[in-house]
């Protein structure tokens, strides 16, 4: 869907939308542009026949108008007495067929842009929905400036684009002074354009309008301007080029192509600076918990930016970083009692290490201070958790400016030794364990793991016990278990925390990614009694936990993470998710019928999907062939985001994501697959 048309709304109900409409119609019209006319929703009246006829439309009346309700009332209301519910969907269709026919298509709303339509959905959500750009048709005397700033305030709230404000004259005396200085007030104040006033019309009729109104309107800011919008791709595919430097990319590969520009998002879809509308198929990598433009969110984000936008938590407080460190302690694996905020994965899980490693200080086990880790792990990217990391191809480049570790080889689930089943596989790995911590546990402070799934690595999962078993490890060895939740976390594996799989405690929990719903960075490490106690002793003594980012705590941040939690509640989120994970589970076994996809794995609304050269050897694409990338690419031509792990294909869409969407997410990513391993039927 591209957007080629406006939608019109007034200050209030009986303004003259209609007259407006006609009056834009018809002065576009002799301009030479096709204009279409669509009235979605229409409650008494005949307002789309009377446009239909007037503007000599051959469309027919049904697609312009699909809903009618003879009532004069709201429409959530009159419809309800009509036992009809308004359908988006088919809303959403007829306006694509109208305007697949027509240079411009005009959109006339029911009644202002706060009215509902139905439960939870207001005119203005359908204009987002439509993706138009709005006119405001507003009065003109006392009483007009109000009003109109606040449609303007408004539309402007909702992230939506104003064209301009038209103003109408619905009265037959001549105007006093409102009348003559209400357009440049509403120019000054509402900082928009003035599309001109419709005089008072005797006859509301094309050639009156011709006649009348032509002089007094300035229709140039609706006529369709493709050449504008060119420029605006064109500028950001340059100004991209010329001052970004991406994250994990090779810039080289990156200048010569056409880099995609993310503009606008709502729900499970993004959209690009061209129109062009993309499934988000790893959740704005692995943030995004509840869908784009959460309503819940965005409302509690802005509330917050009115009272507060950033205060430090250096030496002062702040009501949502008490109330959402509230929140997370009731909702974390009991025991964990204390929050401690940053910004981001990679610190939540650098805190983590240090407050560990102090804790031993602070407490006279001087000599605990190893950190042991998993050798495939990934916690970030600043040094110390480079240091606790072990993915080759990320972090080799870096060893002399890290510190020593223990780093443990962990096993891979998709290549146990033959005649081994992986579960056996992997306790093997626990008694290897086990023997190092009775050897070791004296020097060690810590030990850090992602739970049950290591993200990064390549959506490595692990057998059922595995994290339970390495929890009472370290609890016997008194060893702090440090757990990386950041890409776990907030239901990904179909319970809040991967932890609550296998009841598992940890002494300390990393949190970030999705903890603000994908909003705003956010992290927070989660820690114990015992071990905060470790720090609080008299300042003299020199053990306090001397670390702490300048954003620790920020307001908005927290706030977007409070309305996230309430989200969950409010929306059954995790109920609602299982019958997905199941869906999912079914329609993932179709991915062996690829004989390229060596192994497919899946936990809750996290997914893998292993490609091999050869399924037999399990032996894997050479790394330069940028397969999984390649596949990815080829999902984006069909209007799937994906975002590979070297020859793994990861879907993690938002929890919310629908049926029908994850279906269609299934099928892109299978077709992609099969396409650029040449096995498409
Ligand atoms: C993404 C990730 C991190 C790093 O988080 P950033 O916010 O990118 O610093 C750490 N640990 C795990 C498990 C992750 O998936």
């Amino acid at each position: 869907m591209k957007n080629k048309g406006v939608f019109i709304t007034g200050t209030d109900t009986g303004i003259g939308k209609t007259v407006a409409t006609l009056a834009l119609g018809t002065l576009l019209q002799e301009r030479g542009i096709d204009v279409g006319v669509m009235k979605p929703v229409q409650c008494a009246g005949d307002d789309a026949q009377f446009l239909k006829e007037s503007l000599h439309l051959k469309d027919s009346l049904k697609r312009m108008n699909p809903y009618y309700a003879p009532e004069p009332l709201s429409p959530h209301l009159a419809f309800a007495r009509q036992k009809r519910s308004i359908n988006i969907n088919s809303i959403k269709k007829a306006y694509q067929k109208l305007a697949s026919g027509h240079d411009l298509m005009l959109v006339e709303g029911a009644g202002g842009l706060m009215v509902p339509l139905k439960r939870d959905y207001l005119v203005a959500d359908l204009i987002k929905d439509l993706n138009l750009d709005v006119v405001i048709v507003a009065p003109l005397g006392l009483g007009a400036i109000n009003h109109t700033l606040l449609t303007i305030r408004q539309t402007e709230e909702m992230g939506l684009n104003i064209v301009g404000v038209l103003f109408n004259q619905t009265k037959k005396e001549k105007g006093g002074i409102p009348e003559a200085t209400n357009p440049d007030v509403i120019r000054k104040y509402g900082k928009v354009k003035i599309l001109g006033s419709i005089p008072y019309l005797k006859n509301i009729q094309p050639e009156a309008i011709r006649k009348i109104c032509k002089p007094k309107m300035d229709i140039h800011y609706l006529m369709p301007n493709t050449a504008l919008r060119r420029n605006r791709v064109q500028r950001f595919v340059d100004g991209d080029k010329k001052y970004l430097w991406h994250p994990f990319t090779q810039m080289q590969d990156w200048l010569d192509e056409e880099p995609l520009v993310i503009d606008q998002a709502r729900g499970a879809y993004l959209r690009d600076t061209r129109g062009n509308y993309y499934l988000d198929g790893v959740s704005s990598l692995w943030v995004n918990v509840h869908g784009h433009g959460h309503k819940l969110i965005d409302r509690a984000v802005k509330s917050q930016v009115n009272r507060l936008s950033h205060s430090t938590l250096l030496g002062l407080s702040n009501a949502p970083a008490i109330e959402l460190a509230e929140q997370l302690v009731a909702i974390a694996p009991k025991g964990l009692s204390k929050v401690f905020y940053s910004d981001n994965g990679s610190t939540s899980v650098e805190i983590a290490i240090k407050m560990a490693y102090q804790y031993w200080q602070n407490t006279g086990r001087k000599q605990k201070k190893d950190i042991v880790h998993l050798a495939n792990s990934y916690h970030g990217d600043t040094l110390g958790s480079v240091s606790i990391g072990g993915i080759d191809l990320f972090h080799k480049v870096y060893r002399n400016l890290i510190f020593k570790t223990i780093s443990l080889d962990f096993p891979d689930c998709y290549r146990a030794p033959q005649g081994e089943s992986y579960p056996d596989h992997a306790f093997k790995f626990i008694k290897k364990f086990e023997r190092m911590l009775k050897d070791k546990h004296k020097t060690i402070a810590a030990f850090v793991v992602e739970p049950i799934v290591q993200g990064a690595a390549g959506m490595i999962m692990w057998p059922r016990g595995v994290l339970k078993k390495m929890r009472d490890l370290c609890k016997k060895y008194e060893v702090i278990f440090i757990v990386d939740e950041v890409a776990t976390g907030f239901g990904r594996t179909g319970k809040m925390f991967a932890c609550e799989h296998e009841d598992v405690s940890p002494d300390i929990l990393c949190l970030a990614k999705s903890i603000t719903g994908g909003y705003l960075p956010l992290a927070a490490t989660l820690t114990t009694k015992k071990i905060f106690d470790g720090f609080c002793f008299d300042y003299k003594n020199q053990k306090t936990f001397f670390h702490g980012h300048t954003y620790t705590g920020n307001p908005l941040c927290c706030a977007s993470g409070l309305a996230n939690l309430k989200v969950f509640k409010k929306e059954k989120v995790l109920k609602k998710l299982q019958p997905k994970i199941k869906f999912l589970e079914a329609r993932l076994k179709d991915f062996y019928d690829l004989p390229q996809a060596g192994d497919v794995r899946q936990r809750g609304f996290m997914v893998g999907i292993e490609l091999v050269k050869d399924r037999d050897t399990k032996e894997p694409y050479p790394w330069e062939e940028e397969t999984g990338a390649r596949v990815c690419r080829e999902a984006r031509r069909k209007g799937v985001i994906l975002r590979p792990l070297g020859n793994v294909i990861v879907l993690m869409p938002p929890l919310s994501i629908t049926f029908k969407e994850l279906e269609k997410l299934l099928d892109v990513t299978y077709w992609a697959i099969g396409k650029v391993t040449g096995t498409n039927g």
